[in-house]
């Protein structure tokens, strides 16, 4: 029987819920007052939330953190459940943690950022829920791979599943950001495209990794056309034992709801529309260029304290003729036109000897006159 993929819409999930599927509550389950504390605030504050999400088993990247409570946990789940009637959603990370979460009655299971990429993790996972068919949320893996997030959809939809969404939450860049988790829209729009029929949720609270983008990244989302919202909320966000900085209170979760525009999003289809997709990928490189311009002008500064401190001449022509010439000829192979590659350069250039002199000045001293600084190299 060849390996089929069906996706169903959040509509016929069965669980009564549809778009926008907005899911909140703490990173992780941390004491039975905190997660009921949450979601009665929850529910209260922000009725539009149908799904309280909790940590129980918490992955963390370095040992010796708050790791969560584990099954005792999924006690207190059980009591926001009673008591809320809000639908119950998990992290699991292996066939233990699906057995222990469909014994405790969770609606939903999600596999995390550092879950995904690992196949055999995944498919242990889907193995458990082999007959199943349990809603799944797969994160994106923390790295920028589609095919590794393609491919844990692909194992739990040959499992069976057919419940399944994926959740955006950003992914892991080596160079600094404005963001904990760059969003590289690009990389959900091409998943998007693999996959047209699957349901797209955003979890801008690991993406912002504060609370301050928190809105602009949720509206991002919906403008693309997502189909719902995971977003960290804890009672007293501060004393959070993981993640403190992103989450937000309940009252914080209301006004972030309030904030933004559900009915701004693009038409249906849009998310595949090549012309938006192109836009997209654009923005992006638009976004790495700047964090590149970013990275060498620090860089440039260093040179330039560099040289102060050793009294190196910051004019070394010889230097900048070498990146010229390599530079056109990087671009005579990538099809550029030499006098663009050279008005780029130039223009780095000249930012780049302002920022080696300023620092120059700045350290007082030694600082050569200006006419010398025009050749400056970094
Ligand atoms: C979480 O949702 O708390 C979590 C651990 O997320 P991620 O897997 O995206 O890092
Ligand atoms: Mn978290």
């Amino acid at each position: 029987m060849p390996a089929t993929t069906t996706f169903l819409p959040l509509s016929a999930w069965g669980l009564g819920v549809d778009r926008p599927l907005l899911v909140a509550g703490p990173c992780s389950a941390e004491s039975a007052d905190q997660v009921l504390a949450t979601a009665r605030a929850i529910r209260t504050r922000a009725p539009q939330v149908k799904v309280f999400r909790a940590g129980v088993w918490k992955p963390r990247t370095r040992p010796g953190t708050f790791e969560g409570n584990g099954a005792e946990a999924l006690r207190w789940l059980q009591e926001v459940k009673a008591e809320t009637g809000l639908l119950l959603a998990t992290e699991v990370a292996n066939a233990e943690h699906v057995d222990a979460s469909l014994k405790a009655g969770i609606d939903l299971l999600w596999i995390g950022a550092r879950t995904t990429p690992s196949p055999f993790a995944v498919q242990e996972i889907a193995d458990a829920l082999r007959g199943v068919d349990v809603p799944v949320l797969v994160k994106n893996p923390i790295n920028p791979d589609l095919q590794l997030w393609i491919g844990a959809l692909e194992r739990l939809a040959h499992a069976g599943l057919t419940r399944l969404a994926a959740i955006h939450r950003g992914f892991h860049w080596f160079e600094r950001t404005p963001y904990r988790n760059s969003p590289m829209w690009e990389f959900p729009i091409r998943l998007k495209g693999t996959f047209p029929d699957l349901e797209l949720l955003c979890d801008p609270s690991h993406i912002a990794g504060g609370r301050e983008r928190l809105g602009e990244v949720a509206q991002q989302a919906l403008d693309l056309n997502f189909s719902g919202l995971m977003v960290e909320t804890h009672i007293r966000p501060d004393q959070a034992l993981s993640d403190a900085d992103q989450q937000v209170d309940p009252a914080g979760l209301a006004v972030l709801l309030e904030g933004l525009n559900f009915r701004r999003a693009a038409p249906p289809g849009v998310l595949h529309a090549p012309l938006q997709e192109l836009r997209d990928l654009i923005d992006q490189l638009d976004e790495e260029l700047a964090q590149k311009l970013g990275s060498r002008m620090a860089i440039a500064e260093r040179i330039g304290e560099y040289k102060h401190a050793h009294n190196v001449a910051i004019l070394q022509p010889e230097r900048w003729e070498a990146i010229m010439r390599r530079q056109l000829q990087l671009a005579r192979h990538l099809g550029l036109s030499p006098a663009f590659v050279e008005a780029v350069m130039n223009a780095i250039h000249t930012e780049s000897i302002r920022r080696q002199s300023q620092v120059a000045d700045e350290a007082g001293q030694g600082v050569p006159p200006s006419g010398s600084r025009a050749s400056a190299q970094d």
